[in-house]
């Protein structure tokens, strides 16, 4: 048995470290997420020059395009595959079309970048409720996205947003909360807490590599996400016009999690800054519906 982390190369300067599916090999072999459209023929490569020509399955931690754009070629090559996901968000993947409006709102360029995804057919599909693998543990961990699912095997907990972003560098670790807009705060602590009543084990990221231990890495983004909120109400009141730049430039200051960001590359900390704008969005239309909040 064997788990391992390929990664998928963006053409884009800073997605390094970044986009990556997980690979679990041995009696049974399956994969999580499969990257955007646009390279999905890069994990294909992959995928065969590390001998796979089977795929017994595909779990997708979301719908995200950056985690399931390049479904529909990676089924054309290993047709033998069943794909589990949210039962509510196949209709988003058997029509992408809404998926790529949001998509191009949220996300602009990089939407471009990541590329539109292709239709997939519901044959394809195994609704996650439906889903009955033996040693698989499936959880839905909604916060990040509405139909977020994480998926425990074999000592791997294989997250996919839920439990924020991840880097680590010379012995250092830089987690970020990823909160785009719409997320949901209340729903995205409750998760944390699923996810915590589970052994603790390795927990394996979206984005990107691996942690030793899930429990102290989810106390850890759980504290984080009550900090941005605190700080982003704080920066709030100060009622800038524009509130990113002095958000940013206090988290920065003040939340630990992210202080790797000063050794990361020039090209990493742009990538990083479109990202950190975002996830700070996230935050300020949670705070103008007023939803969730007080939790
Ligand atoms: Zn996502």
């Amino acid at each position: 048995m064997a788990v391992c982390l390929i990664e998928i190369p963006q053409d884009s300067p800073g997605f390094n470290q970044f986009i990556g599916s997980w690979a679990h090999l041995g009696k049974t072999n399956f994969i999580v997420d499969v990257g955007p459209a646009n390279t999905a023929t890069r994990l294909i490569d992959r995928l065969e020059s590390l001998g796979i020509d089977r795929l017994d399955n595909i779990f997708l931690t979301h719908i995200h395009i950056d985690h399931a754009g390049g479904l529909a070629d990676v089924l054309e090559r290993y047709p033998m595959a069943r794909v589990i996901c949210h039962e509510k968000a196949i209709p988003f993947l058997t029509d992408p079309s809404r998926l790529w409006t949001g998509s191009l709102s949220v996300l602009g360029k990089t939407a471009i970048l990541y590329g539109m995804p292709k239709p997939v057919e519901e044959k394809w599909f195994i609704p996650h409720s439906r889903c009955n693998i033996p040693g698989l543990t499936i959880v839905e961990t909604p916060g990040h996205a509405v139909h977020h699912l994480s998926f425990s095997y074999d000592g791997k907990l294989f997250a996919g947003e839920a439990a924020g972003n991840y880097l680590a560098l010379d012995n250092e670790t830089y987690l970020r909360p990823a909160t785009p807009p719409r997320f949901f705060l209340a729903a995205y602590l409750e998760s944390l807490e699923r996810l915590l009543a589970l052994e603790n084990q390795s927990l394996c990221y979206g984005h990107f590599g691996e942690a030793p231990h899930s429990h102290e890495m989810l106390d850890r983004f759980h504290a984080q996400l009550h900090r941005w909120k605190e700080i982003i109400l704080e920066e709030l009141t100060k009622g800038e016009e524009n509130p990113i730049p002095g958000c940013m430039k206090t988290l920065l200051e003040n939340d630990p999690e992210i202080k790797l960001f000063k050794k990361l590359s020039p090209s990493m900390q742009h990538r990083e800054k479109f990202f950190l704008s975002n996830s700070i969005n996230g935050y300020f239309e949670l705070l103008r519906e007023r939803q969730s909040f007080g939790s």
